[in-house]
Parts: C-alpha cells; structure tokens; sequence
C-alpha cells in the first residue's frame, strides 16, 4: 500500500472512531485487513497528522497517546480507572484563563486541558466493590 494510502486509511478510522483512539487501538482494528500494516506505521503516521494539525494528539499521563479527530475548541476529561476520554467544552473556561494569565503572567493553552476523573461506569463498579466487601 502507497504511503499516502495508508495515511488517509488511519485519518478515516480516527475520524470515525469518536472513542479519541491510540494508536493501539487503530492497529487492532485495521490489521486483519491490512496485514502489511505495522504499529510502528499507524504510530509514525498518527503523530504526522497531528503535526500537521489534521488531529490532536491528546496526552495521558501513565498512558499510551490518544487521537482526536475533532479539531474544534474543546477540553477532555479521562478517566483514571479505564482510560476513557470523553469531550466536554467548559465555556467558563476562558475566563479561568484570563484569570491565570493576569495573576502569573502565564498564557495559558484551555483546548489542551484535560480533567481526570472517573467516569459513570468506574464509579458504580467500585460502589459495588465496597459494598461487596463491607
Ligand atoms: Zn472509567
Ligand atoms: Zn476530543
């Protein structure tokens, strides 16, 4: 398969997949049907497209790197107990920024934020945990 072919393949299955994949992910779902694909191939070219600004790469601390193929103004939030990311825009966030940027100086970057949580599911599953055990 061309380079190019590949690049476009990858960009499709992140823009379709509104789960903000990682390159992982991407392989799984593409290998079956593209045997001579590589993780090392859908790594390299994730990271040239978000280079080329036509995805944002989201990082997870203690995580792999995730992919997003919505390029409009908006926050994250992940959960640290199953890795899932979830949009959110907080429009009250701008003024959050202004705020920072008179007190330190600091221009801070409000599309790059990303809240740590846990999400609906996780925080069921451990009630249940604790009720189990108690
Ligand atoms: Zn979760
Ligand atoms: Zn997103």
């Amino acid at each position: 398969m061309r380079y190019s072919k590949q690049r476009r393949l990858i960009l499709d299955t992140v823009l379709k997949n509104k789960v903000h994949p990682s390159a992982d992910y991407i392989y799984n779902l593409l290998k079956d049907e593209n045997p001579e694909l590589s993780l090392g191939t859908v790594y390299r070219n994730l990271n040239f497209l978000a280079q080329n600004n036509m995805l944002k790469k989201i990082n997870i601390p203690n995580g792999s790197d995730r992919f997003d193929g919505t390029l409009s103004k908006h926050q994250h939030v992940i959960c640290t107990e199953c890795g899932k990311v979830v949009d959110i825009c907080v429009p009250e966030l701008a003024k959050i920024c202004d705020t920072i940027l008179d007190k330190t100086g600091f221009e801070v970057n409000c599309d790059s934020l990303a809240f740590e949580g846990l999400c609906a599911e996780c925080r069921e599953k451990l009630q249940l945990q604790i009720k189990i055990h108690a």
